[in-house]
């Protein structure tokens, strides 16, 4: 079965159809990138495709295009918020064990600290 563009119960879907308010840091014709809600670093904007996939694991190489287009959104964003040069992380949690709170796709865009490895 294909992926339904919009799942009427997911957060994200509401924050991309404007039913509930997120900061939006940059939109284009397929991809928002909100700020954070808990913010844990200075830099801490989500990256999110506005098809509603469930989570990484739901990607193939049919959603190539659309993967590209969430990770130049994020990169973008990095540029605007001065952590280019810095450095910064992109991550995508998948499952329980990764901490995967929201079931829409989204790249966690963080900087503007050093961040430490392995992660928590
Ligand atoms: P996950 O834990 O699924 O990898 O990431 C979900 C992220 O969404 C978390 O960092 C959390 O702070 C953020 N978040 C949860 N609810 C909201 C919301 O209503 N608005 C915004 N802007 N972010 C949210
Ligand atoms: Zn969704």
């Amino acid at each position: 079965m294909a992926t339904p563009e919009r799942d009427p119960d997911c957060l994200f879907c509401k924050i991309i159809a404007g039913e509930i308010p997120g900061t939006r840091l940059l939109e284009t014709d397929d991809v928002i990138v909100i700020q954070d809600i808990n913010p844990q670093a200075p830099v801490h904007g989500l990256a999110i495709p506005k098809r509603h996939i469930p989570s990484a694991a739901h990607l193939t190489l049919a959603d190539a295009a659309t993967l590209a287009a969430v990770i130049d959104a994020a990169n973008t964003v990095a540029r605007d918020k001065g952590v280019a040069d810095s450095g910064y992380r992109l991550v995508m949690n998948i499952g329980p064990d990764a901490g995967q709170s929201v079931a829409h796709l989204h790249v966690h865009i963080l900087g503007g600290r050093a961040l430490g490895w392995p992660p928590g």
